[in-house]
């Protein structure tokens, strides 16, 4: 596991060589908030991350329920009883196999666990503060993405609506060398309106599910939303 810190963000990174997740603990006043929980495996670690900043980890938030981003949950909660966990109800429902699409939806795609056992405390929704951390809906990859803003330092948690590793690009626009993210998501049109919508909130430092960390990501968020509209076009 690496982890690297920027300001109040500490960034896990899991298999940064192969298939790199990342994860992320926000240092609030009083403790640590983990956004999304990487793999089965990478409890320990994460657990770990912890001590060594000194502070417990009392919430548990996610960007969206795919299993490189919840696996370590319930192994988390059992370690971490009093956590708080934080996440959309749409994201819940897909676990439990209670979603249902809307007529002209888009097939759901997989990649949802079907064993989690951890039910959330609370459901968020657009606006909801978690400490620093501002809700932002920004579904495409996933019918129940959510991002979160930190108004400290303008820091983007934007889980997979935007990937680095292997180019730079919006959920569902297709990078060769890391066709993963694409691969799994939902529903192109709708992540390259969310991606608008990220990239309107300015953010300073932009941390995703699988890549490095970057900062002043705004042209290049741009970049990538440019070309994300030009596939949506030509395969039109
Ligand atoms: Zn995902």
């Amino acid at each position: 596991m690496r982890l690297q810190k920027h300001e109040h963000l500490y960034q896990l990174t899991f298999m940064p060589r192969l298939f790199p997740v990342n994860c992320y603990l926000i240092e609030e006043k009083d403790g640590l908030t983990l956004v999304d929980a990487a793999m089965t495996s990478s409890a320990a670690s994460i657990l770990s991350a912890a001590e060594t900043i000194g502070k417990p980890i009392r919430k548990i938030v996610l960007t969206h329920a795919h299993s490189d981003h919840i696996g370590a949950l319930d192994k988390l909660k059992k370690a971490l009883p009093h956590a708080e966990v934080f996440m959309a109800e749409t994201e819940w429902k897909l676990l439990s196999g209670e979603f249902s699409l809307k007529a002209n939806e888009p097939p759901i795609k997989g990649g949802f666990p079907k064993n989690i056992q951890t039910k959330p405390t609370v459901y968020l929704t657009e606006g909801d503060r978690i400490d620093s951390l501002e809700v932002i809906a920004a579904p495409g990859h996933s019918p129940g993405m959510l991002a979160f803003f930190d108004h400290r330092n303008g820091v983007l948690l934007a889980g997979d609506s935007f990937q680095l590793r292997g180019g730079m690009a919006v959920a569902g626009d297709i990078r060769w060398r890391f066709p993963f993210p694409a691969w799994g998501t939902w529903n192109k049109e709708l992540s390259i309106a969310s991606a608008q919508k990220l990239v309107d909130l300015e953010p300073k430092l932009l941390a995703v599910g699988h890549g490095d960390l970057l900062h002043n990501p705004v042209p290049k968020m741009q970049q990538a939303i440019q070309r994300a509209r030009k596939g949506l076009n030509s395969h039109a």
